[in-house]
This record gives structure tokens, sequence and C-alpha cells, in this order.
């Protein structure tokens, strides 16, 4: 979650950085063009004024006399020029006509001055002996003229900022939200199981003492459902406490050597009754004596308990599985394959994760939380191994867990 937020937090700075980097770009943009608008403005009005003037054109460059147009072309111009209302009344007609409605002050000095808002043009006056002297003009209220201009552009970066930090904001928010509520069910979820195991156990162990003390009631099919839907959700509570033990990474296993065809066999005893209930055929195919595994027997036998559970419960017709083993580099492969309805491809990697079952339409028939494949996952990623699905739809899946060898 800090990610999130360190991530977004960059993204958005860089976003205002870009932003004021564009708007000094068309700062510099506006001043040249408007320096080039004065500049014209100028030369066209110093022309017009007198015929034959030459004009040094850019902001502050002066041309040499003997460049441009040459002396003989240069203005005459008198020294008063810039009081004279005739020259006043054709340089605002040139400013209009260039677009550049604003105060100005005008003045003619010896000297060349630069400023960010005053422009110069060469002139030359009779009065001091054909000299070169400089026509300058500021503009007082130029920076308020070019913000204007820029108004509606600050405007929509800064409405468009805004509105950026407020979306960003907002999925945080909504996403701490999120993960505060999730955070609250998964409690909530291994709350509620750790409270139901106890009474689940107490009806265990009463169902077995009234079968010990009515010996009637052995073969009685209820007795036998209650048994049965009893043993199912103290697994499903099991599962459960399990995965929350893991993901909380207080937990220790118990690990031991294994021999794993005697793993695999008990994994199977374990399922006899639904295998006869479902008339499944399960073979178990020649696994060598000395494949051994350091682990913990029970949760292993629990990780392969769920793999043939599934494979016998996703499954339409009579269910066919195999089992084999494959010895890899420091490894074993255990490979369990059934002819059962296959997982669609997108799906295959999200059922390893808490709460996720394939979407089966409106059938309700395969009872289940979603919890048994992440159980698996995590068990035998706690024991160093990995776990993979390769599938077709309606002809079967196979399951391949890897594991090291001893
Ligand atoms: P559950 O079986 O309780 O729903 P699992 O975590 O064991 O939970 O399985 C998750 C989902 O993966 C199942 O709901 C099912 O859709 C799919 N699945 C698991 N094993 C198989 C299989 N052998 N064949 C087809 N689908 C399977």
């Amino acid at each position: 979650m800090p990610l999130i937020l360190a991530v977004s937090a960059t993204g958005l700075m860089a976003l205002i950085v870009m932003q004021l980097i564009w708007m000094r770009h068309s700062w510099q943009l506006s001043e040249q063009i408007f320096s080039q608008r004065v500049s014209m403005a100028l030369c066209s009005s110093i022309e017009s004024y007198q015929d034959g003037t030459w004009c040094a054109g850019d902001k502050c460059t002066i041309r040499n006399k003997t460049q441009g147009l040459g002396m003989k072309e240069a203005a005459i111009l008198p020294v008063n020029m810039v009081d004279k209302p005739e020259f006043r009344s054709v340089l605002d007609k040139s400013l209009m006509f260039y677009q550049i409605d604003l105060n100005y002050v005008l003045n003619l000095s010896a000297e060349k001055k630069c400023g960010p808002d005053s422009y110069q043009t060469t002139v030359f006056l009779p009065e001091l002996g054909g000299k070169e002297a400089y026509l300058g003009i500021s503009f007082p209220d130029k920076q308020k003229f070019l913000l204007g201009g820029m108004n509606l552009m600050v405007l929509t970066s800064a409405l468009i900022l805004v509105f950026i930090t407020v979306v960003l904001l907002f999925v945080n928010w909504a996403l701490v939200k999120q993960r505060r509520l999730l955070k609250t069910n998964v409690d909530f979820f291994n709350n509620m199981a750790h409270e139901f195991r106890t009474p689940l156990s107490n009806i265990r162990l009463a169902v077995s003492m009234l079968v010990r003390k009515n010996e009637g009631l052995k073969d009685n099919p209820l007795v036998e459902v209650v048994r049965l839907e009893n043993t199912r959700l103290l697994e499903e509570v099991e599962r459960v406490l399990h995965l929350a033990k893991t993901e909380s990474g207080d937990y220790a296993l118990e690990k031991e050597v294994i021999d794993l065809k005697g793993l695999l066999q008990s994994a199977l005893k374990s399922l006899t009754l639904v295998v006869a209930d479902r008339g499944a055929t399960i073979t178990l195919e020649e696994i060598p004596e000395d494949l051994q595994v350091s682990g913990d027997r029970q949760h292993l036998c629990n990780v392969f308990r769920n793999l043939l559970d599934n494979a016998l419960k996703y499954t339409r017709e009579l269910p066919l599985i195999r089992i084999f083993a494959r010895p890899e580099a420091q490894g074993v492969v255990i490979v369990i394959q059934d002819n059962g309805i296959g997982i669609p491809l997108a799906q295959r990697e999200m059922i390893f994760e808490k709460f996720q079952r394939v979407h089966q339409g409106n059938q309700h028939d395969r009872k289940g939380f979603g919890l048994g494949l992440a159980y698996v996952k995590n068990m035998i990623e706690l024991h160093k191994g990995s776990v993979r699905v390769l599938s077709e739809e309606n002809r079967g899946s196979r399951f391949e867990v890897y594991l090291p060898t001893v």
C-alpha cells in the first residue's frame, strides 16, 4: 500500500514538473513573439514616418552602419522625434496592427540599454552629426499582458492537475478502505473458524460416544451423514486456520524424512469411502521405494488428499485418476491426473488463490470454499516446492507437484 501511494505521488510530482516546464516554455515563446512584434512595429513605424529608413530590427541588436541597407538609406530623424505626436500616432497604429494594445514609454538615447521589458532600434540623427542613437520602447504592463494571454492555459492546467490529484487521492483512499475491509473480513473468517473448531470436535466426539454406547446406531445412515458432514466442516475449518497461520508467518513444520510411496498411499486410504461412493478408479503407478522427501507428514498428506479429493469432485463421469512420480533434478514431480471437467485457461492461475472457484453457472453440487488449492500452494511452497496445473476443458486436469528429495 505505501508503494502505491509513493508511486502515485511520484507520478503526480512528475506531472506537475512537466506542466511547469511546459508553462515556462510557452512563456518564453510568448515573450519571443511579443519581442518580434515590437521590433516589427518599431521598424515599420520608423519606415513609414520617414522614407528611406533602415532599421536594426531585433531587440538590443545593433547593426553596423556598413551592414544592412547602407548609410545613404539610413533614417534622418530629428532628435525630438519621440515627442512628436505624428510619430507617436504612426507608432500607435503600428502597435495596434501587431495587436499590442499597451501603454508604452519611448526614449532616445546615445547608449545601448538592454532590459527584459525594453526594446531598442538604431536610428541616425543629423543633430548628432549622423551618429548612431538608440530609439527605445518599453512596456510597464508587459508581464500582465503576456500573463493575460496565458490565462486559459494556466487555468486548464491547474484544473487538470487538481482533477488528477483528487482522482488519485480518491483511488488511494478507496484502496486503503478496501484493504482494511478485507483484513477485517479475513480476521472475522479466521476467528469464526477458530470458534467453530471446538463445537465441531465436540459433535464428532459425541457421535462416536453415541455409536459406542449404542451398537445399533453403527450402520445408521443418518449417523453416517452427521459424521461425514462433521468431518467435511472440520477439514474446512482446519484449512482456514492453517492458511491463516502460514500467512502470518507463525508456522513451524514438523519435518521428518518421508517415504513418498507410503505418503501417497495414506492419502489414498483416507479417501477410500469417497472413492467407493464415486465409483472411481485410481491407479497409483510404480513409485520407487527409495524416493524420500523431507517434510511435515500430516500436511503433505493433506496436500495430496486435497488434490485427489478435487480430482474426484470435479469429474462428471466415473473418475479415472492416475498418480505417478517422475524423478527430476534434486527432486521429484508427483502427478495427479484426472478425466474431469478441466479448468478454463483464464482461471488456471487464480484457482490457487484463497476463496477462488471456477464459475460453474448454477451448479452447486460441488461444494467447497475455494481454500483447498490455496492451502496446497502454501504448504508446497513452505516445503520449497512448487505446484502447477495443466488442463484441457472437458478432458481433464493434471496437477504437478514438485518437491525436493533428500
Ligand atoms: P474448492 O474445491 O473447495 O472449491 P479448491 O481450492 O480446492 O477449492 O479449488 C478451487 C477451484 O479449482 C475449484 O472450485 C474448482 O473450480 C477448480 N478445480 C480444482 N481442482 C480441479 C480439478 N481437478 N478439475 C477441475 N477443476 C478443479
